[in-house]
């Protein structure tokens, strides 16, 4: 008779899930934030797809920025390659260049100032 019953048993793999996944994590923001460590070929192709999960998770949050390369105002979305948008007149050069960092483990635009990434949760060295 076991001595353990079935609630404390799915505690225990609840509580193994929530530890490997945190290992995880560490791992992922580790290989994509330095160089040093001994990462296999696996662990960087589940990084990379884990990155892409984020990435489009972010985009359908509706908070995305988008990238100063795709042309696009960050304020109202239409295309706009000048420094101001020409349908909402917003400043994009100084939005760009003060508002915005880009996350070192996801590769997002997120608004600048903020502790942790927006778009994958990763916390901003400062
Ligand atoms: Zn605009
Ligand atoms: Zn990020």
């Amino acid at each position: 008779m076991s001595s353990i019953n079935t609630k404390a048993l799915e505690e225990l793999k609840d509580s193994k899930v929530k530890l490997l996944i945190e290992l995880g994590l560490i791992s992922h923001y580790q290989m994509r934030t330095s160089c040093i460590g001994s990462f296999t070929d696996e662990m960087r192709s589940i990084s990379e797809q884990l990155r892409i999960i984020d990435s489009k998770l972010y985009e359908a949050s509706g908070a995305s920025i988008p990238d100063k390369s795709s042309g696009k105002c960050p304020h109202c979305g239409s295309s706009s390659e000048g420094k101001f948008c020409s349908s909402c007149g917003s400043d994009i050069e100084t939005f760009y260049s003060k508002g915005v960092e880009q996350c070192s483990v996801c590769n997002h635009n997120v608004s600048a100032g903020g502790q942790y990434c927006i778009a994958c949760g990763s916390k901003f060295n400062r």
